[in-house]
């Protein structure tokens, strides 16, 4: 999904201002990527129609461009197509809150079980109870017994002579004595969808009742996987949706059509084999990914409330010049503290988080008033340019600004190193967005 959508976004964030033939071009792009990403051509029809609505009746913010702003629409109306809200286990009031899993061979169900079961080990303390409801496959009760020596979690088993629906009452009933919070139901799949396993997987919800009836899908499987969604909603009215196999390059369109399509919540991702490869599910954060953008937007919204643009132009001009010197230091400073600290914005930047020296960018309030009072007692020369700043001129700022030379020379260095970082980031190795946030 990500590669054209990215593509289209870059092109028009370049933009100053978007024409209406802009948005055209923009919308064309972005549903071509929703369907090449298997998203459903109803929900792609949706989706565009909204976001051009939106964008041509668009209003001119003084801090964004009309570009910034479409990406932003975009990215609001993506999430309202994931859910826009993340959706918990329902639990039951009373102990054991059911789960029982749904879904063809294959997709990850079993998996997922010994998965969710771990993860609500650790996050409430969970005692779960894992029900063998598989028989058709020996190898898959030994696979779900194995997940269970690995969390140290019961299961509850019956070999394959006994019916599915036999297996869950009995399995129930230990559960009860047991007093265990959570019962998972493992239960079978098909290749294909087909009414026998329908019709297993309906007297198992008749007689156990489950809190929560997940579906668990193929995430690598595309269209084919809102379509087993459907149907499997159709007959069983499922509570939420499991979507596997989003590491690699598995498309993030299923998703997206998943929940437009059942109107069920997605509730996690698996991403990858390991038992710890479970995310809860995040529609805002799916749609970032989706787009690309990491926390891009959550940047592009302070920016919108706190940011000057035209300095902010000014700056990017002299980074790219190496000609940021001190007075721009100090005016950065100034309107850095109106924005919370800097660190915190840069680390929203996709990649820049684990940059070398990022640590060291740091603005704390009181520390800026004493480096404005460093930069005050520089001569207009000195601070034009800081390479002038030989030891004895140091010593005469020091002295002036009621600071250690220290102080002074701490100072300096925290500036080089800025500067230093945003000649990096000037120099080809721009992380994607950067140049969103400097105009
Ligand atoms: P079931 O037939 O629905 O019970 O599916 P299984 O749980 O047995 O999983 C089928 C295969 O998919 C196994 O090889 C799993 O290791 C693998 N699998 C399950 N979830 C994920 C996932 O999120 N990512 C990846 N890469 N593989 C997964
Ligand atoms: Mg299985």
């Amino acid at each position: 999904l990500t590669d054209r959508l990215q593509n289209a976004m870059s092109k028009l964030r370049r933009k100053g201002k978007v024409t209406e033939a802009d948005v055209k071009e923009m919308m064309r792009e972005i549903r071509l990527a929703l369907l090449e990403a298997d998203v459903n051509f109803k929900v792609v029809k949706d989706f565009t129609k909204r976001v051009s609505d939106r964008a041509v009746g668009i209003e001119v913010l003084e801090s964004l461009t009309p570009a910034q702003q479409i990406v932003k629409i975009v990215d609001e109306e993506l999430t309202a197509t994931l859910g826009t809200e993340m959706v918990g286990i329902n639990k039951s009031p009373k102990i054991p809150t059911i789960i029982m899993m749904s879904g063809l061979q294959g997709a990850g169900k079993t998996t997922f079980v010994g998965k969710l079961a771990q993860h609500l080990q650790k996050t409430e303390n969970a005692r779960p109870l894992l029900i063998a409801g598989d028989v058709y496959r020996p190898a898959a009760i030994e696979q779900l017994k194995v997940l269970g020596q690995q969390i140290d979690a019961p299961v509850f088993e019956l070999g394959t002579d006994v019916s599915p629906v036999e297996i869950v009452r009995q399995g129930l009933e230990q559960a009860y004595a047991n007093k265990n919070d959570y019962v998972f139901i493992d239960t079978a799949g098909r290749l294909h969808i087909d009414e026998h396993l329908m019709g297993e997987l309906k007297d198992i919800k008749e007689l156990a009742n489950p809190d929560e009836i997940l579906l668990v899908v193929d995430g690598m499987t595309g269209q084919d996987a809102v379509t087993v969604a459907d149907s499997f909603n159709e007959q069983l009215d499922i509570t939420g949706v499991v979507v596997t196999k989003l590491d690699g390059d598995s498309r993030g369109g299923a998703a997206l059509s998943i929940r437009a399509v059942t109107g069920k919540p997605i509730k996690f991702v698996g991403t990858g084999e390991k038992l710890t490869d479970i995310e809860v599910f995040h529609p805002d954060r799916m749609s970032s990914r989706i787009l690309g953008m990491g926390d891009m937007l959550t940047l592009i919204e302070k920016a919108q409330q706190d940011y000057d643009e035209k300095k902010a132009e000014e700056l990017a001009t002299k980074m790219k010049e190496n000609t940021f010197d001190f007075n721009d230091f100090i005016e950065q400073l100034d309107q850095v503290m109106g924005m919370g600290p800097i660190e915190d914005l840069l680390k929203m930047i996709p990649g820049m988080s684990n940059m070398p020296g990022i640590d060291q960018v740091k603005v704390d309030p009181k520390d800026v008033e004493r480096k404005k009072a460093i930069v005050y007692s520089m001569t207009p020369a000195e601070r034009e340019n800081p390479d002038l700043l030989n030891p004895s001129r140091r010593r005469r700022i020091a002295a002036g600004s009621g600071n250690s030379v220290v102080e002074v020379n701490r100072m300096i260095k925290q500036f080089n190193e800025s500067r230093k970082m945003m000649q990096q980031l000037t120099k080809g190795k721009m992380p994607a967005g950067m140049d969103q946030m400097f105009g």
